[in-house]
């Protein structure tokens, strides 16, 4: 199989810019989760093609790439945002057979992965150092410098997001970057790094390596010549980069997902919320970093909450990716049987309602039915864990403080937003919420390329998107000048 319309043979990597098999000649089947198909076969990517991306980084990093003006590496990444957008359909299409992801959420991740390109492109040149007083005689100013190679281990739910916060950041910085997609899902990150050639990125400034991850991903983030790590994915996983990281001291910035609750009190506009109650829990199925997991309702609008919620949850039809229903099938087998396996955990549990699989779905999707559950302790484990699938839970409470007990009641601390009409009470949560990231009568904002987005706790540290990302990416050097 050829990617079309770009003609890149998946089963290669895009090292020191030419298509190239793995070295061992070893490849991985890629599932289509909407069917249990095999898709195409992709590269198993090892230590070896790892070395030569790396070299091949550090090469362009201390070549043309790394001597390119901060006006260039913009220009080039809005030529990249432009391919992008010309190529809207096909990445869309990419994106929905290799997630699973409905046909118009793909979509919404091709804009943003363009955005993503255009903010970083035009921000860029706006990334100044500063000027210190300091003694007689002396000028002292600092220089932003890029760490060099940046390794980027992605997962499989938001591809392309996750390259354009990711990658685009680094690139804009002056980085050379290697990313790592993930097994399961990596068919727009090899066109993404197609795209990146033909716009003008020079050889070596992005290499794409797919392979496993205890394989690829492990070598990248053990190579001694990897300057940074940015991983996206599991906190099991995230725990390992960091203690391999820790061998040669380089820094990582690690997003691992959460428990996001959305506090929902009484004098709150319930018609505005419940859109953003039930879809922030169940776009891409759940599978969602930032998705709303615990929905935290105040006694007075409970019941009414709850009910309606209920009736929206009955009323979703999780079908194939390219059906564009409001659900598509989770990623993989595995995860589907992980998400039963917690939906199984909720026995005890009052299931206020559930959604369905439409009756023509293959029999080998990965297919969950949506599942409310109310009543919810907040102490259980459906209220506490990542499920990372189309599962809510409604926990009560009577006031401000049990809202914020509950919601703060967690390892983990990505995102919260809270619906009041109250001015006073939304500064006191959003101050006190522990959370990167605080929405106000929102959820989300419309996904935000340019909002600061990163944890606290389980949910990992550092910040990618916004300009903030623009000083991870980049690190610190003070000059101080003696002139007498
Ligand atoms: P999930 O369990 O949801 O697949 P992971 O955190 O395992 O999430 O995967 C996210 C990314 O991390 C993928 O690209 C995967 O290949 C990679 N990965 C998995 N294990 C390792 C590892 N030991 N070292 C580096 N990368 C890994």
């Amino acid at each position: 199989m050829l990617l079309r319309p770009l003609d890149i043979d998946p089963s290669h990597c895009l090292i020191d810019g030419r298509w190239r098999g793995p070295a061992s000649g070893q490849t991985l089947p890629l599932i289509n989760p909407s069917d249990g198909s095999i898709l195409c076969e992709i590269a198993r990517g090892d230590a070896s093609d790892i070395d030569r991306a790396v070299g091949a980084a550090r090469a362009a990093f201390e070549g043309p790439w790394g001597k390119a003006t901060a006006v260039e590496r913009g220009r080039i990444l809005q030529r990249i945002g432009g391919l992008v957008v010309e190529n809207i359909d096909e990445l869309a299409q990419l994106e929905a057979l290799d997630v699973g992801k409905p046909l118009t959420q793909a979509r919404a991740d091709v804009v943003a992965l363009a955005r993503y390109m255009e903010f970083y492109a035009g921000s860029v040149d706006k990334l100044h150092g500063q000027t210190i007083p300091y003694l007689e005689g002396y000028t002292v100013y600092t220089l932003r410098e890029a760490h060099g190679v940046t390794g980027h281990i992605i997962p499989w739910n938001y591809p392309m997001q996750i390259i354009g916060r990711s990658v685009g950041a680094a690139l804009a910085t002056g980085n050379a970057a290697v990313l790592k997609p993930a097994e399961e899902a990596c068919l727009t990150a090899l066109a993404f790094g197609e795209l990146a050639r033909r716009a003008g990125l020079p050889d070596g400034a992005l290499n794409v390596v797919p392979g496993l991850g205890a394989e690829a991903g492990a070598a990248l983030t053990a190579h001694r010549d990897v300057d940074h790590i940015s991983f996206t994915g599991s906190v099991s996983t995230g725990r390992l980069i960091q203690r391999t990281a820790a061998e040669h001291i380089i820094p990582v910035t690690l997003e691992l997902g959460g428990k996001s609750p959305q506090l929902v009190f009484d004098d709150a506009d319930i018609d505005a919320a419940l859109p953003f109650l039930v879809n922030a829990g169940i776009q891409n199925a759940g599978q969602t970093c930032s998705a709303s997991s615990r929905i935290l309702v105040q006694r007075g609008v409970y019941d009414q909450v709850v009910a309606r919620m209920a009736e929206r949850y009955s009323a979703l039809r999780a079908g194939p990716a390219l059906s564009d229903l409001s659900v598509g099938p989770l990623v993989s087998a595995r995860q589907k049987e992980i998400v039963e396996g917690f939906i199984a955990k909720g026995a005890d549990l009052n299931l206020v309602a559930r959604g369905q699989v439409v009756t023509d779905a293959p029999a080998g999707g990965a297919y969950v039915a949506p599942a409310l559950f109310a009543d919810v302790p907040a102490d259980h484990t459906l209220a506490q864990d990542e499920i990372f699938g189309p599962v809510q839970v409604i926990i009560p409470f009577e006031d401000e403080a049990e809202a914020l007990a509950i919601a703060n009641g967690t390892a983990y601390g990505l995102v919260a937003s809270v619906w009041t009409q109250n001015g006073a009470r939304q500064m006191r949560l959003a101050r006190a919420l522990r959370s990167g990231q605080v929405f106000l009568n929102n959820y989300g904002a419309g996904g935000g390329v340019e909002l600061p987005f990163g944890g606290s706790g389980l949910s990992g540290h550092g910040r990618e998107k916004g300009f903030e990302a623009l000083y991870g990416f980049t690190t610190l050097k003070t000059v101080a000048a003696y002139h007498g």
